[in-house]
């Protein structure tokens, strides 16, 4: 939770000396400042966007394990995926939810219908439980009323789950706070700091005050995801990051209504897609190819991913005749992916973390939201070498500790404890447009969690301006005495931040 004139604030508080300084907030910086500060650390991170708006928004929303890395042979990513995804549906309840999967079995396809059962019977020992089981043709067809019958034989369900990315790694960042961790978006490292060769710091600057300052700490962490090669280019690492693109559109759910989410092959490629039900709309996607648009724009689909994945649209759901011109919106992000072997296919780049340590800077990249908290712990034993300690590794702490009975409902376990203790008011149960996002809610987020713009409610408190039409700029206008009171915006700023909004959605999230 943050007060409201925090900022204010962070450039004094940074003053202390830390053991570790996180460059970056997504969910791996997230996960890292947790765990650290669990262990007695004094952490501080920062974010030069706001807190997620790397690729940790951006992602499939899959808590998973990740069928796929089976086919490829990767048996102990999954097993570690799969026995995470277990942990964060018993820990996060209601954030991280179980979720069903069809997977249809056509005629002549590869892999077929009992190399499937092999690989979900794997899934299933992995993670201790019975899910998945095969149907018939009309059994199948029955759940997907809409799907393509032509060569249908039947097909599997299974279970894995999905989660909002972005609250995820809200909420780890709340509880890393709740442990004395002192967090800052819109902050950004600008330089690293030595003493003698070995980093100790960072020059920073707040991109809300414009002011720069140094900030000192034993140990930095670069948790910078896909822009992590820049800050190893100042301890003279050599960049090996393969930056790839996933996009995915986001349906009204009657454009494309899947009750449970279903898992496809390309018709072209035979590349795996996903349909998920998410928040009262469908998700659509994705892609893998190579990101070559700037690091520094926000990454967008591009008319050929649209394409394709339209393509695969109409092939399996043909009644539906689905045109991209349907959706709601569609985002894009990008995998902070380490290169492999040479003239490797994008697809076939391993999803593992990496941890590099080099003149005092520790790096991690690629991994997945679903193993954040494992890749912590790795990370945290890198810091302990580096500052000369042992941490006692427990993989079996919760995640987030129970916090009374408001941590199982919506509210708390989304927003953390303080949710509970905020005064209602008369228009609290209203909810913003069509989505079921409350007006509590929102003024929980204005009030509690630095957001320091519209996008930042929009997009990321909430996820409104995905799941809206047109990015919910006819809401807009319910939203501005809230937001305005909430935030002491007067009328000029608020013009300038809805019109911020407008030009990024259509620039960015518009349908292509
Ligand atoms: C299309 C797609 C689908 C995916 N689907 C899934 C899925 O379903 N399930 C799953 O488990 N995983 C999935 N992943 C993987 C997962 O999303 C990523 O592994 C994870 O989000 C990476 O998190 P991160 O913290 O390393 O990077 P990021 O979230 O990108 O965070 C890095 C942050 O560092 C900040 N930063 C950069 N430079 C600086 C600086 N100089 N100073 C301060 N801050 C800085 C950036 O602004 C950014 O916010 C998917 C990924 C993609 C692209």
């Amino acid at each position: 939770m943050w007060t409201q004139d925090w900022r204010s604030q962070f450039e004094a508080a940074a003053e202390r000396a830390f053991d570790v300084l996180i460059v970056g907030g997504g969910i791996a910086g997230a996960g890292v400042a947790l765990q650290a500060a669990r262990a007695g650390l004094r952490v501080v991170l920062i974010e030069q966007n706001d807190f997620a708006s790397g690729t940790s928004s951006w992602s499939s929303k899959l808590v998973h394990g990740g069928l796929r890395y089976l086919a490829s042979g990767d048996w102990r990513l999954t097993r570690e995926s799969v026995q995470e995804r277990q942990r964060l549906m018993h820990d996060l309840p209601g954030l991280v939810t179980p979720l069903d999967f069809m997977l249809p079995v056509y005629a002549h396809d590869k892999p077929g219908r009992w190399a499937l059962q092999a690989a979900l019977g794997a899934y299933d020992f992995m993670a201790r439980k019975r899910y998945s089981h095969y149907m018939k043709p009309a059994e199948f067809g029955a759940h997907m009323p809409y799907l393509n019958r032509d060569g249908l034989k039947g097909g599997f369900v299974y279970r894995d789950a999905l989660t909002d990315d972005v609250r995820l790694t809200l909420r780890v960042l709340i509880e890393a706070r709740s442990h004395g961790v002192l967090a800052a978006n819109y902050v950004r490292a600008e330089q690293l700091l030595f003493d003698g060769d070995t980093v100790n710091g960072a020059r920073v600057a707040d991109r809300e005050t414009g002011r720069c300052f140094d900030i000192r700490a034993a140990v930095v962490v670069n948790a910078t995801g896909p822009w992590s090669d820049r800050l190893r280019a100042q301890v003279e690492g050599a960049a090996q990051l393969r930056p790839l693109r996933g996009s995915h559109f986001v349906f009204p759910f009657h454009v494309l209504p899947v009750g449970r989410a279903i898992t496809l092959f390309h018709p072209d490629d035979r590349r795996p897609l996903f349909a998920i039900p998410w928040q009262g709309a469908t998700v659509f996607g994705t892609t893998d190819l190579d990101h070559e648009q700037p690091m520094d724009e926000v990454p967008r689909m591009s008319a050929a991913e649209s394409d394709y994945l339209i393509a695969a649209a109409r092939h399996y759901f043909p009644a539906r005749n689905m045109q991209a011109a349907d959706a709601l919106s569609c985002f894009a992000g990008v995998r902070p992916i380490v290169r492999g072997e040479p003239g490797a296919s994008a697809s076939q780049e391993s999803r593992e973390s990496s941890i590099e340590r080099e003149r005092g800077l520790i790096t991690v990249t690629g991994g997945k939201l679903t193993t954040f908290r494992v890749t912590a712990n790795d990370v945290l034993e890198q810091v302990g070498q580096a500052l000369g300690r042992r941490f006692v590794r427990n993989d079996k702490a919760p995640i987030i500790h129970a916090v009374g009975a408001d941590a199982q409902t919506r509210g708390g376990v989304r927003h953390g404890p303080a949710f509970a203790g905020m005064s209602a008011r008369a228009d609290d149960a209203r909810a913003l447009g069509t989505t079921d996002y409350r007006f509590r809610e929102l003024r929980f987020a204005l009030s509690h969690e630095a957001v320091a713009h519209l996008d930042d409610l929009l997009l990321r408190r909430t996820r409104a301006g995905l799941l809206l039409d047109q990015g919910g700029l006819a809401q807009l206008s319910a939203l501005e005495p809230l937001v305005c009171d909430t935030l002491g915006w007067d009328a000029a700023r608020w013009s300038d931040e809805v019109e911020r909004y407008r030009a990024h959605w259509h620039q960015v999230h518009a349908p292509v």
